[in-house]
């Protein structure tokens, strides 16, 4: 065999040592060459060499663990395959090394090693003949039967694949025109193949034995192949072509871990292509989704858009097209679960039942859009929960405070990088189910920008007549909204833009009196914070006086959050007792040792807690229950903050109590005014709105003009009260904005009370917009701020006559408590406001409230 060779090999080789795979002869391997003694070979060898024959090597397979690569030569394989190096490519990084192109040309065997340093040269055998690949003339082998059986499988392997690629009709091509006795080597480094695999055909030297050994390596390709073709049948093209670029690959000796992931990942494009199929998307979204994944397929991975197309498509496959929880309503477990989980706010459950009720009779009711606007910590949110419990839906709060930008609705376009879909779309992706509850949280605090209006986007959101074909810019086909039910929550519907009000049913959720905080507390805040905490009422007892302690000394507010805080804060002091406590239960002689220490050392957290500790005698395990009265609160919480505050404020001519009304809720506010030698200057300080400055000027111009009447002069003692005088206004909390025309009377009075030198009575507050004429009309929010007055401890409240309507509203016990003026006329409020009232003929319409 080895007589009729085109090219004899040297009979002394230069070996390298290859871990990364076997070379087979006639087949093209790219190799990295980085050990010294390969890189000592390139370098004197091919580097250097001039003649044809320097740059045949023998390559040998390095079977040898490669991290043991050291110092000595490891015993080397006895059969390698010479090569021509075809091309060096030299590099400096990450560390100096070579690649290295070579052409397997035939087997051969070392007889004998020649040198090992600095790299080994072998003699050697050559084994094989070096076919000329031009040659037509066809062995007639006496393997005749062996050598066409393993034709007709090569040509059966290489049909399956596309012919369309320029490298499989070249194979085809080859397969004719190469000897037989070639092909093994050719296909076995084609196919897949292990290295031990092809290491065996390398070491089949007898062309009998190479023929066995590689026909059930093809036929094991042609089943895999078949296999594959039938999980992707519609595809067929497709899939010829990507199984054709393996072999193409394997040429360039792309590790096969690469390819590994490659095929996982197209089989992920198949299984994504079948999800698409199967789920229940409209017949647009699959449309656009099934042009979507030819583009997908045809797309290389390395391309950043096939990420972003298989993001796209993958939230497409999990949106909730048609998945939907089945309603249970039964209004009267509705009901129940209601009051059970919200103390007091009839009015606003009274609603949620009326709608709740029309729901359950007329099955999926367009109704209008709930929105609850109240102060913080009433339990907006929170009744949003428990309806889609009652309703037994999905709940997903969007919180809307501060979004400015429309996409945040709707999404961005594709187009753009890092495009997502807006938080409705989002929002239905988290809940899986196309009818979930969305509470539409802080509707109120919408912000508008430069990118868009989120209003005007949710108003397509929210209209019964558009959103069953809602259309998120990221998904660019329409999602049915029309079965989620949509409540908002907002603390004023002020800054609500107006479509989007019209849109919503607004439901008002005051805030809660003193009694209904004792209330809630003890029914919900207390056993919830004592659950958090990991205490029982065995170990904790809070009496209601001290809860009463807590909301009028050490919180001012409308809902019960802040009082929830303060709780928390007392369960978190007593958990450190009760812990403590069964510490030294089992550790009693500790304790007794240094007690001061040991009790630091457990308190990290709250600094307060710790004087509670150092209070009780720590020797002993605390008495359960642990009592919380005043002074432990004291202990816990700190000195009251919210205390005498009224009559230390009111303890000088110019001052008067005012109500307002805030997106917080109500709240008193302190109007102060002085005067000082000037020229009839007035200056108003506490960031007032235009409506509340033209409030002050027409008090001091009824005041002005009716000073005689009421014997008000100046310091000089003219009734020209801003003759050589200047008067300052101020309305604390100066980092608040205040305006409306509520003030009216409180300015007047401040100032009425300034002029004449008398104190305003120190328990009474009010509020009422005037006139020139000195009539007193009606204003808003006046259950709010009677509530605030209540809270602040105040017993008198003057309001506008035309606003006793709205006292029905109030709950009967803060009624009865206060005592409630009706002021029609200035003169009223101005009787009222002062001990003894002033000397003009009154008009005083005293009422108590027992209504
Ligand atoms: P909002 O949304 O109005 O700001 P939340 O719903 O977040 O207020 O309520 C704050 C906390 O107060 C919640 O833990 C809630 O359970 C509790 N809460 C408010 N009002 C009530 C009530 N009437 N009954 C029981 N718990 C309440």
């Amino acid at each position: 065999m080895a007589a009729s060779s085109a090219i004899q090999i040297p009979s002394r080789l230069p070996l390298l040592l290859t871990h990364e795979g076997v070379l087979l002869p006639g087949s093209t391997m790219r190799t990295s060459v980085d050990s010294p003694r390969n890189m000592q070979l390139v370098r004197s060898r091919l580097l250097k060499g001039t003649s044809l024959r320097s740059t045949i090597i023998g390559v040998i397979p390095n079977t040898s663990d490669p991290t043991s690569d050291c110092e000595d030569l490891p015993s080397l394989h006895r059969i390698g395959t010479a090569a021509l190096a075809v091309q060096v490519v030299g590099s400096n990084w990450p560390k100096p090394h070579y690649t290295l192109l070579v052409t397997g040309l035939c087997r051969f065997q070392i007889l004998q090693l020649l040198k090992e340093k600095p790299y080994p040269v072998a003699e050697v055998e050559q084994l094989d003949r070096l076919e000329q690949f031009t040659n037509q003339h066809k062995s007639e082998e006496e393997l005749g039967e062996l050598s066409e059986q393993f034709y007709k499988y090569a040509v059966q392997l290489v049909e399956m694949l596309d012919m369309s690629v320029p490298a499989v009709a070249k194979l085809r091509r080859l397969l004719d025109n190469l000897p037989r006795e070639a092909l093994p080597d050719i296909l076995t480094s084609i196919i897949r193949t292990s290295n031990r695999e092809k290491l065996q055909i390398l070491d089949a030297v007898s062309l009998e034995e190479r023929f066995k050994m590689t026909i059930p390596l093809l036929v094991r390709q042609i089943e895999g192949l078949k296999l594959l073709q039938k999980t992707r049948k519609p595809k067929q093209d497709d899939d010829k072509r990507v199984v054709a670029i393996r072999p193409n690959r394997r040429i360039n000796h792309i590790p096969s871990t690469t390819e590994d992931e490659e095929e996982e990942d197209h089989d992920d494009v198949v299984i994504l292509e079948k999800k698409i199929r199967t789920s229940s998307m409209s017949e647009q979204a699959l449309k656009v989704c099934l042009k979507e994944i030819k583009r997908l397929k045809k797309m290389p991975q390395s391309m950043p858009e096939y990420a972003l197309t298989r993001n796209y498509l993958e939230l497409m496959v999990e949106l909730p097209w048609n998945k939907s929880t089945k309603d249970r309503l039964e209004i009267r477990a509705a009901r129940i679960l209601l009051d059970n989980d919200h103390y007091a706010m009839e009015k606003l459950k009274k609603r949620v039942l009326e709608y709740l009720a029309v729901r359950q009779l007329k099955n999926n009711l367009q109704g209008p859009i709930l929105c609850f606007v109240g102060p913080p910590g009433v339990g907006k949110t929170s009744v949003g929960r428990s309806i889609a419990k009652t309703l037994g839906r999905e709940f997903h709060r969007i919180a809307l405070g501060g979004v400015c930008d429309q996409s945040d609705i709707r999404g961005h376009r594709r187009t753009y990088v890092g495009s997502m879909p807006g938080r409705i779309i989002n929002g239905l992706k988290t809940v899986g189910v196309n009818n979930p509850v969305f509470l539409l949280d802080e509707v109120d605090k919408l912000g508008k920008s430069l990118q868009g209006d989120p209003a005007a986007a949710l108003l397509e959101v929210l209209d019964p007549e558009q959103n069953h074909s809602f259309t998120d810019h990221y998904l660019n086909v329409a999602f049915d909204l029309s079965q989620v039910l949509f409540i908002a929550t907002a603390n004023t519907t002020a800054t609500i833009p107006p479509a989007l009000l019209d849109r919503m049913e607004v439901i008002r959720v005051p805030g809660y009196t003193q009694e209904e905080k004792i209330e809630i507390a003890h029914r919900h805040l207390i056993p919830k914070q004592l659950e958090q905490h990991g205490l029982t009422p065995q170990q904790i007892q809070i009496p209601q006086v001290t809860t009463l302690d807590i909301i009028t000394r050490y919180t001012r507010e409308a809902g019960v959050r802040s009082l929830d805080r303060k709780l928390g804060a007392i369960c978190r002091a007593v958990a450190v007792k009760v812990a403590e406590g069964q510490h030294k239960e089992t550790k009693p002689d500790r304790a007794e040792v240094g007690e001061g220490e040991d009790c630091k050392e457990h308190v990290t957290e709250d600094a307060k807690t710790e004087s509670l500790s150092d209070a009780a005698d720590l020797a002993l395990p605390p008495e359960m229950p642990i009592l919380i009265d005043f002074h432990a609160l004291k202990d816990i919480l700190g000195p009251p903050m919210y205390e005498m505050e009224v009559s230390e404020r009111l303890s000088q001519p110019g001052v008067a109590i005012g109500l307002a009304w805030t997106p917080l809720g109500g709240e008193i506010m302190f109007v102060e005014a002085s005067r000082m030698d000037g020229e009839g200057q007035l200056t108003l300080t506490g960031q007032l709105g235009d409506v509340m400055k033209e409030s002050a000027h027409l008090a001091i111009s009824w005041l002005r003009s009716n000073a005689k009447r009421y014997q008000l002069t100046n310091a000089s003692g003219s009734f020209d009260l801003l003759d050589n005088t200047d008067i300052h206004l101020h309305f604390p909390a100066g980092a608040v904005t205040k305006d409306g025309p509520s003030a009216g009377v409180t300015i007047v009075t401040c100032l009425a009370s300034l002029f004449s030198g008398r104190l305003v009575c120190s328990d009474v507050a009010m509020t009422g917009e005037i006139t020139l004429r000195g009539l007193v009309l009606p204003v808003g929010g006046i259950k709010d701020k009677v509530l605030a007055a209540h809270r602040a401890g105040l017993k008198r409240v003057i309001i506008p006559q035309r606003n006793e309507k709205d006292l029905e509203e109030i709950a009967l016990n803060v009624r009865q408590d206060l005592t409630f003026i009706m002021a029609s006329c200035l003169d009223e409020v101005l009787n009222a406001a002062f001990d003894g009232g002033f000397a003009v003929k009154p008009r005083v319409e005293r009422l108590n409230s027992k209504l």
